[in-house]
């Protein structure tokens, strides 16, 4: 997909001054990259002082690879990751359903790559565009009037820093401080239990290139191959690695995390000059693989209306929440959904479960469903309203 043609010849000389993205995850870089590529001028800041290590995000769906074809990363995306060809679910110690991604998907195949690679990634392509994230740099406070956001910054050395932009972005996490800076509510829930994350050595048979689901007695198991042997394996049952399927047995652990799943929708998109996207606009459960791809998408999407918005455009902001407050309200909810079936419990809900799901994704239409879902198609990309 071609970047869309933007028109930065009328931005003055004082919107020249840099655009501030906060946070240098996968969405504040891809905002980065896609508003340098059409001329906008922009500063990104990241708290952390390095880049992140960490796995976290496993798969680049289609969609995300459809946006970032025009920018070289897909491409390198494609050539470092493995083509994730089809899903199996088991249960009981035999398969229940298996699902070819090559047939079923008219699109690219998702992409399977640690989220810390796709970053590098990303970070990369920025850099050859002159750009670098500023490390260190934390956003303490922001305050707008109808000209300009002004925003106090500290950094690693302790000392802060008052700086004016004409617009934000907030790319800052679920925690975000932009938000909280701008009163916006996060409203949603939680699920009780803790689920619990590991990248580890698996001696197992099971299909390197393939995502492997298992429906066990008292929950859910995910496993993918994260690379030459280690697999990532997430479970919300009392011990989920007694339950691996097929001959999988755990071996030396590389990674291990803990984490509550929350679907939270922030109540604004965006107030005046400061927009928020990814994690600090929504949050939800792992399962469909949406997090990280949906923040890219968001991305997009800003990087369109902000192109337009320091050329005085303001309203371009506001189009901008309402493009993709439903689209990102939408998800959360379906993944909530299935996220609520496929977590094994209550009993009641198990009995569903074990019973209907297995047939159920059998069917075409619930299956082409699913996989869209997956894959990011499941709604059109646009860009205005
Ligand atoms: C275990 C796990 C598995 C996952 N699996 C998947 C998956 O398979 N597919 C998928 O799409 N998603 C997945 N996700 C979700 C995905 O990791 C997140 O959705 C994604 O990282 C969100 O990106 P982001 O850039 O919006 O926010 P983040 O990645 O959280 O980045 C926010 C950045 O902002 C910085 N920051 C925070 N506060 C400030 C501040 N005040 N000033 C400056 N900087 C600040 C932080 O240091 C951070 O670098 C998974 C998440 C986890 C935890």
């Amino acid at each position: 997909m071609d970047p869309p043609d933007g028109d930065v010849r009328h931005m003055s000389a004082a919107i020249r001054t840099p655009l501030m993205i906060v946070g240098a995850g996968p969405t504040g870089l891809a905002a980065a990259l896609f508003l340098s590529r059409r001329g906008v001028p922009v500063r990104i800041i990241d708290a952390a002082t390095q880049p992140t290590t960490t796995s976290k995000a496993l798969l680049v769906n289609p969609r995300s690879l459809e946006i970032l074809g025009a920018y070289g990363v897909a491409a390198r995306i494609i050539a470092e990751g493995y083509e994730v060809m089809g899903v199996t679910m088991h249960r009981g110690g035999r398969e229940v359903v298996s699902i070819d991604l090559q047939r079923e998907l008219r699109s690219q195949l998702p992409i399977g790559l640690a989220q810390a690679r796709t970053e590098a990634l990303l970070t990369e392509a920025l850099q050859a565009k002159g750009i670098h994230v500023e490390r260190g740099v934390t956003l303490q406070t922001l305050q707008q009037d109808a000209e300009q956001v002004t925003v106090t910054l500290q950094h690693a050395d302790g000392g802060t820093q008052t700086v004016q932009a004409p617009l934000v972005f907030g790319a800052d996490g679920a925690r975000s401080a932009v938000r909280h800076a701008l009163g916006i509510d996060f409203a949603g829930d939680a699920l009780p239990e803790p689920w619990q994350l590991w990248d580890l050595r698996l001696r197992t048979s099971l299909d390197r290139q393939r995502v492997h689901i298992g429906l066990v007695p008292d929950g859910f198991l995910f496993l993918m191959h994260l690379q030459a042997g280690v697999w990532r394996v997430i479970g919300n049952g009392a011990d989920p690695l007694a339950q691996l399927p097929g001959d999988s047995v755990a071996g030396e652990v590389q990674w291990q995390s803990q984490f509550h799943i929350a679907h939270r929708l922030a109540d604004k998109f965006s107030v005046g000059r400061v927009a928020l996207g990814g994690d600090a606009a929504h949050i939800h459960s792992p399962l469909g693989a949406r997090g990280m791809n949906l923040g890219i998408e968001d991305a997009w999407v800003f990087a369109d209306c902000a192109v337009d918005a320091m050329a005085g455009k303001l309203e371009r902001m506001q189009e901008y929440a309402e493009l993709r407050q439903p689209v990102d309200r939408q998800v959360v909810r379906n993944v909530a959904a299935v996220t609520r079936l496929m977590r094994g419990r209550p009993t009641a809900l198990r009995w569903l479960r074990d019973n209907l799901a297995p047939q159920a994704i059998k069917l075409a239409p619930v299956r082409h469903r699913l996989l869209q879902t997956m894959s990011g198609l499941d709604h059109p990309l646009r860009t205005r309203c």
